[in-house]
């Protein structure tokens, strides 16, 4: 029943797209015909011909924007179907109705070429910044807003940073908007504490885009590749933006972990909360919780909920969306997600369901070994690297578990990458 839900659902999103790639096409021609360019660097036609962004081969952020979306779905499908050969069944990608202008979350890496301030990103593997004015994958206001603010600094006589003689202010740029509610956030990170006129600044900017609702300024002035730094300062608005997800609303700071694409996460954390099958009774641990999305969401299905997350700002974050959302059968706990299961089973604690979202490296023996220990009936494996998921459900198979199936979804078009939920079952269940 439910798999032939998913395959309509599935056909349906790839027709979709064929006509989204139409579209697409529709753009190129218009851009090939020298009405559009979107980059703020000179590109050789030659380029412009090839790439629906000039800027994409320099940029490297979007390797697949030029294969068609249909095709790119069918690769990543190969490619976790390859991975996890000998697992389980591997059900049909779900791709985007509209796979452009995604991403919630955009960074921009300010310095200096040629004498005049550029903002875009880093070419892959140097500090050389690929200026970039539009991007196919970015929300579309938030790119307009890092264009205001590059334009502003002239006038504000604010020098952007040279890496070379450590020298200016503006460092990056970084804008995260919440899709459901419009909440916008901006954050300025600066080498100094010091911000001549920032106050005319925040306002000249709020004028220009009234639909900014926060702006902080974080401080970093370490040589690192870290774009935020530890200190912040709120100019305007509550220092946090909010966005709403499967009914849940979510208060997202400047530092932790939100998925950029919420459009598709929706359908994601549906899958998951479905596969875990939860009849109300459970107690769930949600590991890697960032600021509780999936704990929270499946806490109105589950007798309890514990979240643990390593980042601090996070957990704060999860606590604070625990109560606006009402929800008061959770627990967070700020932890190396490996360490607290390893506590949890030397406690004999008693565990239904383990929900695992960790980062691309994966999660770890230690916490597999714990889980093993702890001997839920249901794990669901929310993972964004297959690689790094093969090689952990090896582990869980050495441990009594057995991988049930595995559903992808394509969170990040035009990249390489892509999420997939896989359901985890003890044997002897
Ligand atoms: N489930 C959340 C976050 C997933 S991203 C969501 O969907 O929004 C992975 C999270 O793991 C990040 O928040 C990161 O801070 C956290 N993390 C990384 N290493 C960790 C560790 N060793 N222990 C616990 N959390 C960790």
């Amino acid at each position: 029943m439910q798999e032939n839900r998913r395959k309509k659902t599935g056909q349906k999103d790839f027709a979709k797209n064929r006509k989204t790639h139409k579209k697409a096409e529709e753009i190129k021609k218009v851009r090939e015909g020298g009405r559009h360019g979107n980059t703020t660097g000179k590109e050789s036609g030659e380029n412009m011909k090839r790439s629906l962004c000039p800027v994409s081969k320099r940029c490297g952020g979007c390797q697949m924007l030029d294969v068609p979306y249909d095709r790119q779905l069918q690769e990543k499908q190969k490619n976790v179907e390859g991975l996890l050969k000998g697992f389980c069944r591997v059900y049909p990608i779900v791709g985007m109705e509209d796979p452009f202008h995604y991403r919630n979350k955009v960074h921009a890496a300010f310095g200096y070429k040629k004498g005049e301030a550029v903002s875009g990103v880093y070419r892959e593997g140097t500090h050389e910044i690929v200026p970039v004015e539009r991007c196919m994958l970015e929300d579309e206001k938030a790119d307009q807003i890092i264009g205001t603010i590059r334009g502003m600094l002239k006038s504000f006589k604010i020098r952007t940073y040279d890496e070379e003689t450590g020298y200016g202010l503006l460092r990056h740029v970084l804008v995260k908007r919440g899709f459901a509610t419009g909440q916008i956030m901006v954050v300025l990170v600066t080498t100094s504490p010091i911000f001549p006129s920032r106050n005319n600044f925040v306002k000249a900017l709020r004028k220009k885009h009234p639909e900014i609702t926060t702006i902080i300024q974080n401080l970093n002035d370490r040589f690192t590749s870290m774009v935020l730094g530890e200190r912040e300062k709120v100019l305007y608005g509550k220092g946090y933006i909010e966005d709403r997800l499967c009914g849940c609303t979510f208060r997202i700071s400047s530092k932790s972990f939100y998925q950029v694409n919420p459009v598709q996460t929706e359908k994601l954390y549906a899958k998951a909360i479905e596969a875990a099958a939860l009849t109300g009774k459970e107690t769930v641990i949600d590991a890697y919780c960032g600021i509780g999305t999936i704990g929270l969401i499946a806490a109105g299905k589950a007798g309890r909920v514990i979240g643990v997350e390593l980042n601090q700002d996070a957990v704060r974050d999860g606590v604070q969306n625990a109560r606006t959302n009402k929800i008061s059968n959770i627990q967070f706990y700020h932890n190396d997600a490996g360490r607290f299961m390893t506590g949890m089973a030397q406690d004999g604690e008693k565990v239904d369901v383990v929900f695992l979202d960790p980062p691309r490296s994966g999660s770890t023996e230690e916490f597999i070994r714990a889980v093993a220990v702890l001997a839920p009936d249901r794990v669901v494996y929310v993972s964004c690297n297959p690689e790094t998921l093969a090689r952990d459900l090896k582990v869980f198979r050495g441990g009594g578990y057995q991988a049930e199936g595995a559903w992808p979804y394509d969170l990040f078009p035009h990249t390489g990458h892509v999420e997939t939920v896989v359901l985890i079952q003890r044997k002897d269940t």
